[in-house]
């Protein structure tokens, strides 16, 4: 099935310039929800790995049900504040300003071969501070699978070294 005619641009959100892909008629199609999940985990289904990890919100929506699929836990990753118990934080710049993201410490142990699951690769800053935070645990990532990949940003550039693939490319 075309997953991209599930994929809705909308101009102009979350602000003027950005062309933003809003993938909740993915999420509405059962089809379309089945066949991203499925193709996920097809890209992954050779990979040595323990754990998906997915940044919030729309990471989880794809990451938990991967790692469901593949018998894998998920760590979630949160902004600052959220997590309850003790965290690991990372610090990235946007284009304006910048960023934090948390994990827990005890979320990943040394050696774990972690994938990383998110919704979009745009400049990759969140991924990379993904990656990071991954690292200072002791975990390696072996993998960072995408629904959409949006290649005028070169978020691969920032990610170089790593094993990136996405469903959709714009
Ligand atoms: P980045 O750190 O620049 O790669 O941005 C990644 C995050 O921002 C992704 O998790 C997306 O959810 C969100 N994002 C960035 N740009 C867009 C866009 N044009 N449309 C939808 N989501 C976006």
């Amino acid at each position: 099935m075309d997953l991209n005619s599930l994929i809705r641009d909308v101009e102009n959100f979350p602000k003027e310039g950005i062309l933003f892909k809003d993938i909740t008629p993915l999420l509405l199609d059962a089809k379309g929800l089945q066949e991203s999940i499925d193709k996920m985990a097809e890209e992954v289904q050779d990979v040595d790995f323990d754990i998906v990890i997915g940044p919030e919100s729309r990471g989880f929506i794809f990451g938990v049900p991967l790692a469901y699929k593949l018998q894998k836990g998920f760590v979630p990753v949160r902004k600052p504040g959220k997590l309850p118990y003790k965290t690991i934080g990372q610090s990235y710049d946007l284009e304006y300003g910048s960023n934090t993201i948390e994990m827990h410490i005890d979320a990943i142990k040394p050696g774990q071969k972690v994938i990383i699951v998110d919704d979009l690769l745009a400049t990759g800053g969140t991924t990379k501070a993904i990656v990071d935070l991954i690292e200072k645990l002791g975990g390696e990532v072996v993998k960072i699978v995408y629904l959409i990949e949006l290649e005028g940003l070169n978020g691969r550039e920032i990610l170089k070294g790593q094993n990136i693939v996405s469903l959709l490319k714009y």
